[in-house]
């Protein structure tokens, strides 16, 4: 039996009459931009994660872009970002003019290391992006206390973590600003893009609304330059439906996460570590091999794929290496960037599923 690394036709066989409903019912609207489903969608997604604002965008990148713009990041200013993780949370900065300031992972969580945080802090700093990657919370505490000794805002990227959970709070809400993607591979992805963004802060809230809409508040009359992104109404519809299932989902990801870590760990392999104080949500479960590209390929020979997460590290990416110090400035990601690989973690794997990736990889190593 193959094993893909993720199933959305098993997942959308599990929930197709309430998927089916929904479209039918966004298709007999006849409204399809910020209708009654993004309304809802943005309330309940508000609720879920105890936030004051919840505002649909059009893709994770498109929310880090408008955050960045609402967080009052200018054109020179310095964003600090960690030098592993998808390519958008560098990119974004550049698109909006200012720079990265890359920072190293820590080699056993492969969060942002926060001493390196505070050591990048200059006088030009104006923002720090913590990614909460794989699906584990970043230190927040850390990272709060020196945004706040140095009057630097806080974006979360929260694209890989949605539900998780630090020290009582779910992520996205800790900073000022949190941004969500809905890319169909995320823990809960729509049927095509879409993203949002979270905060607790009126002002930045309505900064966002007037970004997502050409920098609108009076139709027609831009206050601001914007942008058009603005999560559809089917995309809602549906996310609206896989938000009652999320929870669920995540729990089967932990619970597959840790059957791994246990046998894993036995065969001498460097298993996730979860840090203290958070939960964490398993978007990718990812082991460092030292022969990663032959372990991939064996395992795809014997039916099972896998994941790299991700093969370059940000600072040695071609439009942003400028803004780098090459080579040799983040150890950890750069190591991280040939090991690490991730296995098929996703909800809907069966347990045979689960015990013929382990029976693989035991015999591959
Ligand atoms: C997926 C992802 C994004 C971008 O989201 P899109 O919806 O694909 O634009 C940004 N940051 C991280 C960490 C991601 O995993």
């Amino acid at each position: 039996m193959k094993i893909p690394f993720l199933d959305l036709i098993a997942q959308y066989h599990s929930i197709k009459e309430e998927i089916d409903a929904v479209i039918e019912g966004v298709l007999e609207s006849g409204h399809f931009i910020l209708g009654s489903n993004v309304a809802a969608f943005e309330e309940e997604m508000a609720t879920y994660l105890g936030a004051k604002h919840a505002i649909g965008v059009a893709s994770g990148t498109d929310a880090l872009v408008i955050a960045l713009r609402a967080a009052g990041v200018e054109p020179g200013g310095e964003v600090i970002v960690p030098s592993l993780s998808f390519y958008a949370t560098a990119s974004t900065v550049i698109t909006i003019g200012a720079r990265p300031v890359f920072v190293d992972i820590d080699r056993d969580t492969y969060l942002i290391d926060t001493i390196g945080v505070e050591k990048a802090v200059t006088s030009k700093t104006k923002a720090i992006i913590p990614v909460h990657l794989y699906g584990q919370p970043a230190n927040m505490d850390e990272i709060m206390e020196i945004a706040q000794k140095h009057n630097l805002k806080v974006i979360e990227d929260n694209a890989q973590a949605i539900g998780a959970v630090y020290k009582g709070k779910k992520t996205g809400t800790i900073g000022d600003i949190g941004t969500l993607s809905f890319f169909p591979s995320k823990n809960m992805g729509a049927y095509g893009d879409g993203g949002m963004v979270t905060t607790n802060d009126d002002e930045i809230a309505e900064k966002v609304r007037k970004l997502r809409m050409h920098g609108w508040k009076k139709k027609y009359f831009p206050e601001m330059l914007g942008y058009n992104s603005r999560l559809d109404e089917l995309q809602a519809a549906v996310l609206r439906v896989k938000l009652k299932h999320l929870d669920a989902w995540n729990a089967r990801r932990a619970d597959i996460a840790h059957v791994y870590s246990k046998y894993l760990v036995k065969l001498g392999l460097r298993v996730p570590v979860e840090a203290p104080d958070r939960t964490h949500v398993y978007h990718l479960y990812v082991v460092p091999f030292e022969e990663r590209d032959i372990v991939q390929q064996k395992l795809k020979e014997a039916g099972i794929a896998s994941g790299v997460y991700y093969p370059q590290p940000l600072h040695l990416a071609e439009p942003s290496r400028e803004f780098g110090k090459g080579e040799g400035q983040c150890p950890v990601s750069e190591r991280c960037s040939k090991t690490l690989l991730a296995l098929p973690g996703y909800p809907e794997m069966t347990d045979t599923q689960i015990e013929q990736v382990l029976a693989a990889v035991e015999k591959i190593l």
